[in-house]
């Protein structure tokens, strides 16, 4: 028992009172727990009580940017306008104070400035400005993700003479811009909302840009009815907001930019420039974000838009963004931004061209100009998602500061907590979401999460929890392996933490969205607190691990493939099984561009069988890959592998020519194999007319299909012919009677399972055929004299230890053979062309391998 003398004095101590810090101090108090915040401010409201500079307003519609946590405030409050400026906005925040009574358990005017773990004592004991020093079990910093703003980098401001304003910390009563010459450095959303009012009022504005935005109109006005009409079914509404990627209703992108004809494309991003939103326009295809092509056409788009409304030429060449990818930086809403340079009195000056060299006393100086000033305005941002958290000197155990800790990038578990920083939680942290979603919403996902972990610590008689060291790692590298299939990296912003100078460059949201997210954070509840160790009178526990195991689009699809609660192929017949593969295939994305597909049909064991030859797009002859597709004996045919062949045919320059072959149940075994051996020595034998090298020919397949090739590699070494330069196996099926332990391990869960995989060989061979090395090349006697190998397999597949053993075989029989095994994956993710983007790799390996194996060819 502690001693009363040593009793914190307080359950929680929360820094900061604006959106997060309010709803904690609610959530607290109901919960019976002591609580209080501490305020730099003078009031409640953060962003929203500091950013007053003219035109600032939210960018999420108001309806969506409001608090959900109770139904009396969601109906009682009403706001006037699409997008609320930011007096209605810190109104409402002061609305939820008084309603709340928050007011009385904050200290404004009040900077935490140091926190500091006392681990004999199990509290954080925190030092603020005013001298004072308090202590608490639980020590949360709501400090806002924006609230830190960047230091001013340009040399001179001390000397200049004129006012200066900062759109962050605005003066309470205003700005009179009348009659002045004003300069505005900054084109962010801050820039681009202020700009237009600022130069209503000047007589002269000077816009100094040095990255051109992409940026969308309001459309600002009334509440639409049917928006309004929300309110009427406002906590379903909330509900599916926290089910989507950006914590606002709306569709979720099924199709890509890439494969719908133009003119939809067209209009459909009209209709998106028409609505005046911008949570989903990033999202209105799913691989926006994903493929810089298939981003260009909406940047393109955007910027037809922004030229038509620019008179000037020159200036709309200024103004015209073409240095990163739309939406990799936080696209802004305006009200006549572009519209504001066609006036006379507006200026832009280009300062990648003509950069800014100093604050003078007077106004700037560019390298080739002078400007004199009446007042300058700084819209130069913040020092993003951890200025504020590391302006306090936070130390956890043994003293070690957490901006030693995140020295090279913030680790982190969920965005929420700091291994080695017990009972220390972050609002919108690092790792979370936070910024790339509708905030409110964000926060109110933090606040209950604690309240329910600081609940359960109450009711187990815990005190004390840390994350692991293990799910912090894995959960920095997820976010990175998240971010990296995107184009986020590819902007100089201050997601990547570009913005300012020697911070460490990673993608500081977790950018899989806030449905993904929320997933996670109640995966991570709902299994002990996984990756948590906690400890108390109630005892000490840790159920260590990673709340994320697979790549995470594969999460991802087995999310979505999930909520389709489609019925498992093994139920129906092969008939509607077939019918089921085909529709999942249609909206899968395109592979890439290849020079010719040329259709056609080559004789096999009984009759005609069709099959699909992809040429590369460069002067032949090429070495010829036949390929087989997968489907299990059952199901696919010669293009339904289509953009898997396409990827191989591009990166490996080799023709890949997609055999056909007949299907179990009509045509069971071993009718495939003497299709594929026909099809084999059909291709060696008509290689030139196929426009290939006679004696260049390699064969690769696909799950059945690799069973099919490394099974004519044995029948081509038996036959004496033809020769084969080398085989690439795709997490193939080698033993029908496997029972190593992936087969147990992922026998569900991973789109392939144990079930279907017994469906497939049930449709495919009886039980004494199996044994057959043509159906299980692992069972031949004789693996050696046969061609190179790759075998590739996935973590996460029944057939992963198949596969390896027979690598292992054709090694030990002497046979050239190399494994990979592919963390994260599934059976299905080197087929998923565009859709699985981290299997890129593997699939450049697979390419290389082919390459690797013809002797005409220049390694690549
Ligand atoms: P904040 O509102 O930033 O509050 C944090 C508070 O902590 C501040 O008041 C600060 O003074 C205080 N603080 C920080 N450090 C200390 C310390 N050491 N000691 C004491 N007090 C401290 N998000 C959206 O989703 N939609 C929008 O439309 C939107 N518009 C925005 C517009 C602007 C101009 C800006 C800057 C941000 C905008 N955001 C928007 C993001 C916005 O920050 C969040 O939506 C939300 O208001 C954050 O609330 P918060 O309580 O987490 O943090
Ligand atoms: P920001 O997006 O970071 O923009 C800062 C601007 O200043 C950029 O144009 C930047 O140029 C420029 N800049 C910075 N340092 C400079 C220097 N030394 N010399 C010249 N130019 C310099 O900051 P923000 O506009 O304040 O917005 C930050 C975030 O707050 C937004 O992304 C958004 O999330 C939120 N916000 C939202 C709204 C809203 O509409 N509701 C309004 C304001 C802010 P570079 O691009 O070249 O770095």
């Amino acid at each position: 028992m502690m001693r009363e003398s040593n009793k914190p004095q307080l359950d929680v101590i929360v820094v900061g009172a604006g959106f997060a810090g309010l709803y904690l101090l609610h959530k607290f108090r109901q919960m019976g727990l002591s609580a209080r915040a501490f305020e730099a401010g003078n009031d409640v409201g953060g962003t929203w009580y500091w950013n007053r500079y003219p035109g600032a307003r939210c960018d999420i519609e108001s309806i969506d940017y409001s608090f959900s946590f109770d139904p009396y405030l969601e109906q009682e409050w009403e706001w006037t306008e699409k997008y609320a400026t930011q007096p209605e906005i810190l109104r409402y925040a002061q609305h939820v104070a008084e309603r709340f009574d928050l007011r009385r358990d904050i200290s404004f005017g009040t900077r935490v400035d140091q926190a500091v773990w006392d681990e004999d004592r199990t509290c954080w004991t925190v030092t603020t400005d005013q001298g004072e020093t308090v202590n608490g079990r639980f020590f949360i910093m709501a400090t806002g993700c924006l609230s830190q703003p960047k230091d001013i980098d340009i040399p001179g401001v001390e000397t200049y003479t004129g006012e200066i304003y900062r759109t962050h910390s605005w003066p309470h009563e205003g700005v009179d811009f009348s009659g002045k010459t004003v300069g505005i450095i900054g084109t962010g959303s801050s820039g681009i909302q202020s700009i237009p009012l600022i130069a209503e009022q000047a007589e002269h504005t000077t816009v100094f840009q040095r990255t051109a935005n992409y940026s969308i109109p309001a459309g600002n006005g009334p509440i639409a009815p049917e928006k309004l009409a929300v309110k009427q079914r406002y906590q379903d509404y909330r509900e599916e907001a926290r089910w989507t990627s950006v914590g606002v209703p709306g569709k979720k992108a099924m199709d890509f930019a890439l494969t719908v004809s133009e003119e939809e494309r067209q209009q459909r991003y009209e209709d998106l420039w028409n609505t005046g939103a911008i949570p989903h326009l990033g999202s209105e295809f799913a691989d926006l974000l994903l493929d810089e092509k298939a981003n260009d056409t909406l940047a393109e788009f955007v910027r037809r838009k922004i030229r038509s409304v620019i008179e000037d030429s020159n200036v709309a060449d200024i103004l015209t963004p073409t240095e990163f990818p739309i939406c990799t930086k936080r696209a802004c809403l305006d009200t006549n931004y572009y519209q504001t340079f066609n006036k006379q009195n507006v200026d832009i000056v280009d300062i990648k061209a003509d950069p800014i060299t100093s604050i003078t006393a007077t106004g700037l100086a560019t390298r080739d100009r002078e400007f004199a000033f009446d007042a300058i305005v700084f819209a130069t941002g913040f020092d993003a998602m951890t200025g504020a958290l590391l302006a306090v000197d936070i130390r956890g155990c043994s003293g070690q500061s957490l901006k030693e800790k995140w020295a090279h990038g913030p680790l982190n578990y969920l965005g929420l907590t700091v291994s080695g920083f017990p009972n220390f939680f972050m609002i919108t942290g690092p790792g979370s979401p936070s910024v790339l979603s509708n905030m409110i919403l964000s926060i109110e996902q933090h606040v209950e999460w604690i309240a329910d972990c600081l609940d359960h610590m109450d009711r187990e008689n815990l005190t004390r929890i840390e994350a692991t060291v293990t799910a912090e790692t894995g959960w920095v590298d997820y976010g990175t392996a998240t971010s990296d299939m995107t184009l986020f990296p590819q902007a100089k912003s201050w997601y990547m933490g570009a913005n300012v100078p020697g911070k460490p460059r990673v993608c500081l949201p977790y950018v899989g969205g806030v449905d993904a997210y929320r997933r996670a954070c109640n995966d991570v509840a709902a299994q002990d607190y996984l990756g948590f160790r906690l400890a108390g009178a109630g005892g000490a526990r840790c159920n260590d691990g990673l709340v994320r195991r697979q790549q995470p689009d594969v999460v991802a699809l087995l999310e979505m493939l999930a909520e389709m609660e489609l019925p498992p192929f093994e139920a129906m017949s092969a008939e509607e099984a077939r019918a089921m593969s085909v529709a999942m295939n249609a909206g899968n994305p395109p592979g890439p561009e290849v020079g010719e597909v040329v259709d056609g049909s080559y004789p096999g064991a009984d009759g005609p069988v069709e099959y699909r030859l992809y040429r590369p797009d460069s002067p032949g002859p090429h070495p010829v890959t036949v390929y087989f597709h997968g489907g299990g004996w059952v199901l696919g045919d010669h293009m339904s592998d289509d953009a898997l062949c396409r990827d191989l045919c591009a990166n490996s320059g080799s023709i890949i020519l997609s055999a056909n072959y007949r299907h179990a149940p009509e045509a069971p075994f071993p009718a495939a194999v003497d299709d594929a051996f026909a099809a084999l020595i059909w291709a060696a034998e008509h290689a030139e007319t196929l426009g290939g090298i006679t004696g260049e020919l390699a064969v690769c397949g696909w799950s059945a299909g690799a069973n099919l090739a490394a099974v004519v590699c044995q029948l081509a070494r038996d036959a004496g012919g033809p020769e084969i330069r080398g085989q690439v196996l795709i997490t193939p099926v080698v033993d029908g009677g496997d029972d190593r332990p992936s087969m147990t391990d992922n026998a569900e869960g991973f789109v392939l399972t144990r079930a279907l995989m017994d469906w497939f060989w049930d449709h495919y061979a009886d039980p004494a055929q199996r044994d057959d090395p043509r159906a299980s090349p692992l069972l031949a006697g004789d693996l050696s004299g046969l061609p190179p190998a790759l075998v590739i397999t996935a973590e996460f597949d029944p057939l992963r230890d198949q596969g390896k053993a027979y690598a292992e075989a054709l090694v030990a029989a002497g046979t050239d053979a190399r494994h990979i095994n592919y963390p994260g994956q599934i059976h299905t993710s080197f087929a998923a062309v565009g859709a699985i983007r981290t299997a890129n790799g593997a699939r450049q390996e697979l390419a290389s391998a082919l390459r690797a194996c013809f002797r005409v060819m220049e390694p690549a």
